[in-house]
């Protein structure tokens, strides 16, 4: 039996064990309260499990008295802007995100458009051991629909100042596009098709049946390799099912990692906007070296996107997000934005007259070695407390379990928030030097 997984990004679990419509019902009964029973809106990603999903959260949000609004099947991106741009109080996106068809989850938002804070979060999930207040029939909540969400965030990303929409869709770009059948499909072929690109439709049906292993990563990508090389396209997009990471196929059909998706937008938003970049601890270095080449700065925060957002609207950074291909473009909104990341990414394209696999030359090349050890719970915190004394001779930042700061490698060492894991990152200029620091590193936490 699965458990319920709940943290400050919100509540998962596989739909029928560990997520039943009677915990979603009352999640969302206490969120509706947490919000101050005001107008809540509600979009769901396309699993199969989101229409009895978005019932048991709109029962549970219309009876402790929330106007809901229902986006029906949009992306997550587009569930943050709606609620910010609104006067509701609060939105709940129904998705398990990069998560198997068989997940679903609740990922709440606050006022502001973007997800909970974790110090809000905190006083939301404090609240949740209480018995609902219900209310009585006179008080119920509303439900309506708004079915122009969707129309509304590409309009905002066509107005991002820097863009040249006259430009890109001068180029003709032709785009393969993998939704993976989530809900991408939704929005990313009008969206390219404004920018007058040829799409050429791969999995963009939203039928919550994953059409490969849902996560964007280049293993999972194949077939879209495949198609790009096939179709001489000038690109592949990928979307995770709920739309907030983007990853990219160049012209030769090759993945060329989530990574660079941040990378090659920090480079094009850089070259316009003049701003420190925010990305977390354990997304790749060539962020510095492009900081570096603009005369900015990088901010390192926690990871997880709502930390990252935060601080990226407290300094007003133009550009940041994930290496996981989570870009925030804050024209557009603080949040992770696949969509917006593709304009960006074809704004990118159209400007330079370069091909993907030319930008992407051009950005400073390091690898990444990654895995986790497996612990008893109870020996967590041991293992943590040997690092110091193991890299005695480094630079340590522990803003975010301990992160090793070598000379051109770093070794990021955290705690999983959900699990009794202590995983290991690493960055060199090297696979082989980042693979042998990562053996070398959870060989020495277990001894
Ligand atoms: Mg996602």
């Amino acid at each position: 039996m699965s458990k319920l997984m709940v943290s400050v990004s919100g509540i998962r679990g596989i739909y029928g064990e560990s997520l039943t419509p009677e915990i979603a019902m009352r999640y969302a009964a206490h969120f509706g309260i947490f919000c101050n029973r005001g107008k809540i809106i509600v979009g769901r990603d396309s699993r199969t499990t989101g229409p009895a999903m978005f019932n048991a959260v709109t029962s549970g949000l219309m009876s402790v008295g929330c106007d809901v609004v229902d986006l029906g099947l949009v992306s997550t991106p587009t569930v943050l802007l709606a609620v910010e741009e609104s006067d509701a109080l609060g939105g709940i996106s129904i998705t398990a995100s990069h998560n198997p068809a068989e997940w679903n989850a609740m990922k709440f938002v606050g006022e502001n458009g973007m997800f909970l804070f974790p110090e809000n979060a905190d006083t939301f999930i404090n609240s949740l051991d209480e018995p609902v207040d219900y209310i009585g029939w006179d008080k119920i909540g509303k439900l309506t629909k708004d079915d122009n969400a969707t129309e509304r965030h590409i309009d905002k990303i066509m107005q991002i100042t820097y863009l040249d929409v006259e430009k890109i869709r001068s180029k003709k770009f032709k785009v393969v596009l993998d939704c993976v059948n989530g809900a991408g499909g939704m929005i990313a072929p009008q969206l390219l098709r404004d920018l007058g690109c040829e799409v050429i439709e791969l999995n963009c049906e939203p039928t919550g049946i994953f059409a490969h292993v849902p996560e964007p990563l280049n293993r999972n990508l194949g077939d879209l390799e495949q198609a790009v090389a096939d179709h001489k396209a000038d690109l592949g997009f990928a979307t995770d099912p709920d739309v907030d990471r983007l990853a990219i196929v160049d012209e030769n059909g090759n993945c060329i990692g989530e990574e660079f998706s941040l990378l090659l937008s920090e480079k094009f938003i850089l070259s316009k906007v003049r701003g420190d970049i925010v990305t977390n601890l354990s997304s790749s270095m060539a962020s510095e070296d492009i900081a570096a080449k603009f005369g900015v700065n990088v901010h390192r925060t926690k990871v997880g996107e709502i930390n990252v957002g935060k601080k990226m609207m407290e300094i007003n950074s133009p550009v940041g997000g994930e290496g996981n291909g989570g870009i925030i473009c804050p024209e557009v909104h603080f949040t992770r934005d696949a969509p917006a990341g593709m304009a960006i990414i074809l704004g990118f394209l159209a400007e330079s007259g370069k091909t993907v696999s030319e930008l992407s030359e051009q950005i400073p090349k390091y690898y990444f070695a990654k895995n986790k050890i497996k612990v008893d719970p109870s020996k967590l915190d041991t293992i943590m407390q040997k690092v110091p004394d193991i890299f005695s001779d480094y630079q340590l930042d522990t803003t975010d379990g301990i992160k090793i700061l070598g000379d051109k490698f770093w070794i990021h060492i955290r705690k999983s928030g959900t699990e009794p894991i202590i995983r290991v990152y690493v960055e060199s200029e090297t696979a082989e030097k980042s693979e042998q620091i990562c053996i070398d590193t959870i060989e020495k936490l277990v001894r």
